[in-house]
């Protein structure tokens, strides 16, 4: 592991002023020292967020806002999340374990790695990790990894569990620039695809903070779930996940929102499901033929193609809870 030294700003200012000159955010630790660890990321300066005001989770009638550096546990447990915004909360609970979800933060956790196992050790070839070197997962243990926008150059899956709750809720993040600037970018265009780069992860800029994630209300929000299949029943990363945010009424569907994880190169909207249903009476056939459409245009690798079918499944499920 190589030597660093910890920065502790004082406040927003200083804390992107120092990543100005190159040092890396360090939220709860929780992927980024097991990385460093494994030197696999190798940051010689840190920038400890841990002093700044992010804290804050803030329900009102509009909507939610998490700042940054709330914990997962705290987020999942926070009485308006459960009641109102139900997907998060369940996402949030079904990752990790309890230690790592009362360390883990909401900004942390939309920028963690994949855990491909390629990228995760050094001693092998790895795009992502050593752009050019290759990938040995196309040909090698990819039973974990994604068959939806994958390259050539990179098969990964995205890791979060979070991040697929959070883009059916149409959630933008909030950031904050190393000249003091500010944006506020919707969640779906934070995560790339690898494409030929599979290095370069999201649109952030360098030395860009995550202040904060805010979510709309909504009436689909307050009727939303989260399935997560995995090979065991916690403290491990979704085989398939899906997420489902509905508002029905009179028998009809008003609106709803479907995405997937487990795999998606990125968290994976299913706009095929989506709009198989919008509009339509909501029957348990309507329910069944939306999801047998779900994935379209995957591209499985050796070892993953079971994902297709397990994605449907998941789906299906996900939307007959929700709908119940
Ligand atoms: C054993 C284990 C099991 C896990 N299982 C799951 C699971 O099932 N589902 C799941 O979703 N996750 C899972 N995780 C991942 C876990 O959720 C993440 O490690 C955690 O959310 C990361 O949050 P953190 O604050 O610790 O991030 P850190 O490790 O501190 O940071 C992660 C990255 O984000 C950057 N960063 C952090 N905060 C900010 C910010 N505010 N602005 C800009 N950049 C920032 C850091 O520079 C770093 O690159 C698991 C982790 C472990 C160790
Ligand atoms: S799938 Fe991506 S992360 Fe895994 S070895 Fe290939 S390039 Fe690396």
């Amino acid at each position: 592991m190589q030597a660093f030294t910890l920065t502790t700003p004082d406040g927003l200012e200083s804390a992107t002023a120092a990543a100005a000159q190159g040092g890396r955010y360090i939220g709860g630790g929780t992927d980024l020292l097991q990385l460093a660890k494994n030197d696999v990321e190798t940051p010689d300066r840190l920038i400890d967020l841990e002093p700044l005001p992010l804290t804050e989770i803030t329900a009102t009638d509009d909507a939610l806002r998490l700042g940054a550096m709330a914990r997962m546990s705290d987020v999942a447990a926070h009485p308006a999340v459960v009641a109102r915004w139900p997907v998060i909360s369940q996402s949030l609970l079904a990752s990790a374990s309890p230690q790592v979800r009362n360390m883990g933060t909401i900004g942390g956790n939309l920028l963690q790695r994949t855990r491909c196992g390629y990228f995760r050790d050094t001693g092998f070839a790895c795009n992502k990790r050593a752009p050019g070197s290759g990938c040995p997962a196309i040909q090698g243990e990819n039973r974990m990894l994604a068959i939806l926008g994958t390259s050539d150059h990179c098969i990964a899956s995205h890791p979060s569990d979070l991040a697929v709750a959070l883009i059916i809720l149409d959630a933008s993040v909030e950031l904050r620039a190393t000249d003091g600037t500010t944006r506020t970018l919707p969640l779906s265009d934070l995560h790339r695809l690898p494409g030929d780069t599979p290095h370069v992860e999201t649109t952030l800029a360098p030395g860009e903070l995550i202040t904060a994630v805010s979510v709309p209300a909504s009436r689909a929000a307050m009727r939303s779930h989260y399935l997560k299949v995995r090979d065991r029943a916690s403290f491990e990363f979704a085989l398939v996940s899906a997420a489902v945010a509905v508002d029905a009424g009179a028998g009809t569907v008003h609106d709803i929102r479907v995405a997937a994880g487990g795999v998606g190169a990125k968290p994976w909207r299913l706009p095929e499901v989506e709009e198989a249903l919008r509009g339509r009476p909501l029957t348990p056939k309507a329910l069944a033929d939306a999801a047998a459409l779900a994935g379209q245009g995957a591209k499985p690798a050796s070892q993953n193609g079971f994902k297709q079918v397990l994605l449907r499944r998941a789906v299906l499920r996900a939307l007959q809870t929700a709908t119940a």
